[in-house]
């Protein structure tokens, strides 16, 4: 690195999963600014989080830059030759005694594809089981399930610009992109000036209600009923897209002997709107030429969270808005390489590229790519994991670049489930709450300080290049996995991320065509993408579905888990603020950022408020069936009466004391966004 000068490096920003590109200002090898650069996401966008706290943790006295080995409760500096001597014995004389399955590993959504696929290969041939699973699993891997089983697979159909730009209508569905994805909001607004009809779907009123053309604020975990609705009124009218139907869907008969029961009336008691906002918003969506459906967490976050993805396929299907431009059904992934980390294998369900570890040839190709025998049972997911661990089933973990006690729900359970293990491994950028349990922790590297690729919501593999040296005598991410791989009797070895990219390619056919130099000279390709000339994919589905033919699923609405009674009144539901970004790890360290936003709050209506005796900023205790924190109250009317809000940043007021581990029967997500609570002044 020169040091007179400040150079230009362009990067991906670390955070959410729109996939922004960003020039990092480096002088003297210290980042010392960001601005942005013309993406095919972010057209020259960054939201606060992209500009201010992309790099300032980067350089922050707090990060971790040697191994650490717990000592009679202490952590003690130590080599990496002594660290990774005793994680490969421990990690191998645990797999000897209890076998392969008492270990698991969970991966990195905000680390790079190289770093996740080197994972879970190390997992699935040193350690020798599926038990690898990343933070999908408590996010989108609703999504991942329900759009792969009705559409063949389980991504964005279609590309940001695409969905944002002179389209007719967008149906948003449990999806605050002003706070989340905050340049796909401001793209919304700017469509909405264009003429665009905006329908938001929501049980707040989000930042975007003031710009839309009608807001149905429909009770949390009613989706699936809203939805049923809707289709109720779409075929009622005429309005369904019947050649589509008939040519490309299977299914259709029974979802539509279903939805003949949810009349507007019945489906308006359950939501708590009214039956006219149902026709009116089916009309809207159904009636627009070009209208993406576009939803985030508050669909997949339940535990009918598969089931209310499900129904996302079945609505747009039936109007035939799917495959083809302006259209689709588009979940906005959260961090910023979740959507890699699953497309990476890192699943206990999956090898690289959805390809099922249920399969038998699958295994076999695997075995002959890697020259190992493998495990061919389906492991646990990480929201299993930790349950078997209480239950001291599995013995040893290796985490990577997760906080599972502040980001899982029902965090004593958690605290327990890490007490209960014989062995845990931390691989982190910082002391986390999660690292402190850690028997040894390793120093991580960041996005800034290490080359690879992240995958953004739209399925875009972009770059992400290496601006600045690591701090003290941290390692590559993936070259550390090959050394315990190696240590533990699975000899793997690297030069480059863009080799292990090469590898990738070769195993999974949507990344055939795939390599750092097409990376660099076409700015990113959308998978699939299969050979050297394949221009890769902004729209899937066109003409054909993944599957074949689109799924229609009959999907009854059923209840949340938990839902108000006498002793916990109130129904909470949770999600992202602006400013702060998931446990806080990058963006808790930029001062000026926390100058905005340092504490947890929870959202009350006035009305719930003024008969509680609560006041704006009062302290408040929040209680639910699973423990009790502090918080501040902040009263208006953003949330409907009965419920309540609460993000789900901070340790201190952290809501995951709170929520409910409950899970959908078929992606293992948790119910994050319903469980019932009781609030009082403090
Ligand atoms: Fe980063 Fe997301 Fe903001 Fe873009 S919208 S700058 S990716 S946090």
């Amino acid at each position: 690195f020169r040091i007179w000068e400040t150079t230009k490096v362009r990067t991906t920003c670390p955070h959410c999963g729109t996939g922004c590109q960003v020039d990092l200002l480096v002088k003297n090898n210290v980042i010392v600014g960001a601005e942005p650069a013309n993406g095919p996401a972010n057209r020259n966008l960054l939201c606060v989080k992209g500009k201010f706290a992309s790099y300032k943790f980067v350089a922050s006295g707090d990060r971790l830059t040697t191994p650490l080995i717990k000592r009679q409760g202490q952590f003690v500096p130590a080599s990496w030759d002594e660290a990774l001597t005793l994680i490969a014995d421990k990690f191998t004389g645990l797999k000897q005694k209890y076998g392969a399955d008492s270990l698991a590993g969970f991966s990195c959504s905000r680390s790079t594809n190289e770093d996740n696929f080197v994972f879970q290969k190390m997992m699935r041939t040193a350690f020798g089981t599926n038990n690898i699973d990343n933070c999908a699993r408590v996010c989108h891997s609703a999504s991942v399930h329900g759009l792969a089983n009705t559409l063949g697979s389980g991504a964005m159909t279609n590309t940001i610009a695409d969905i944002t730009t002179d389209v007719d209508a967008i149906l948003l569905i449990g999806s605050n992109p002003t706070d989340a994805h905050p340049v796909i909001g401001s793209q919304i607004r700017q469509a909405i000036q264009h003429g665009t009809k905006l329908i938001v779907v929501d049980p707040r009123k989000i930042d975007l209600v003031k710009d839309s053309a009608m807001h149905l604020q429909a009770k949390a975990g009613t989706n699936v009923a809203l939805i049923n609705g809707m289709m109720h009124v779409i075929i009622a009218e005429g309005l369904a897209d019947q050649d589509f139907i008939a040519k490309r869907t299977e299914g259709y008969a029974a979802m539509r002997d279903l939805v003949a029961e949810y009349t507007p009336e019945k489906v308006a008691k359950l939501c708590e709107i009214e039956p006219q906002q149902i026709i009116d918003a089916a009309r809207l969506y159904a009636n627009a030429g070009k209208a993406p459906i576009i939803y985030c967490l508050g669909v997949t976050e339940h535990s009918t969270g598969t089931e209310g993805v499900m129904s996302m396929s079945n609505l747009a299907m039936l109007v035939g808005k799917i495959g083809r431009p302006g259209c689709g059904v588009n979940p906005l992934r959260g961090q910023n390489n979740v959507q890699g980390a699953c497309d990476m294998g890192c699943s206990p369900f999956d090898f690289p590229g959805y390809q099922k570890v249920a399969n038998p040839a699958v295994i076999a190709k695997f075995e002959k790519a890697w020259g190992t025998d493998l495990n061919p049972k389906i492991g646990m997911t990480s929201t299993q994991v930790l349950p078997a661990a209480s239950r001291d089933e599995v013995k040893g973990l290796y985490i990577f670049g997760e906080d599972p006690i502040v980001t899982d729900p029902d965090t004593s359970h958690v605290r327990h489930a890490l007490d209960s293990l014989d062995f845990l491994v931390v691989q982190e950028l910082f002391m986390t709450e999660t690292a402190a349990y850690a028997d040894v922790i390793l120093p991580g590297i960041s996005f800034a300080e290490k080359d690879g690729t992240f995958t953004n919501t739209e399925r875009r593999i972009q770059r992400i290049r290496q601006a600045v040296t690591p701090r003290g005598d941290a390692r590559e991410d993936y070259k550390v996995f090959c050394e315990v791989a190696t240590r533990m009797g699975y000899p793997m070895a690297y030069d480059s991320a863009s080799q292990v990219m090469d590898e990738i390619a070769q195993l999974v056919p949507t990344f055939g065509g795939v390599n750092f130099k097409r990376l660099e000279n076409e700015n990113g390709l959308q998978w699939p993408c299969r050979t050297l000339d394949d221009p890769g994919t902004p729209i899937m589905h066109v003409g054909k579905f993944a599957r074949g033919l689109g799924l229609f699923m009959a999907i009854p609405y059923k209840p949340a888990k938990e839902l108000p009674d006498d002793d916990y009144p109130y129904l909470m539901t949770t999600g992202r603020m602006l400013y702060q970004y998931n446990t806080r790890a990058m963006t808790g360290r930029t001062e000026g950022i926390n100058k905005l936003a340092n504490h947890s709050y929870i959202e009350i209506n006035y009305q719930d408020a003024n008969r509680l005796g609560i006041q704006d900023g009062d302290r408040v205790q929040v209680s639910s069936r699973r423990g009790k924190i502090q918080t501040y109250a902040a009263v208006g009317d953003k949330i409907m009466q009965d419920s309540v809000f609460m993000t789900f940043h901070f340790t201190d007021g952290n809501v995951n004391e709170l929520t409910n581990p409950v899970f959908d029967d078929i992606a293992i997500i948790p119910e994050y966004k319903v469980c019932a609570v009781a609030i009082e002044p403090i």
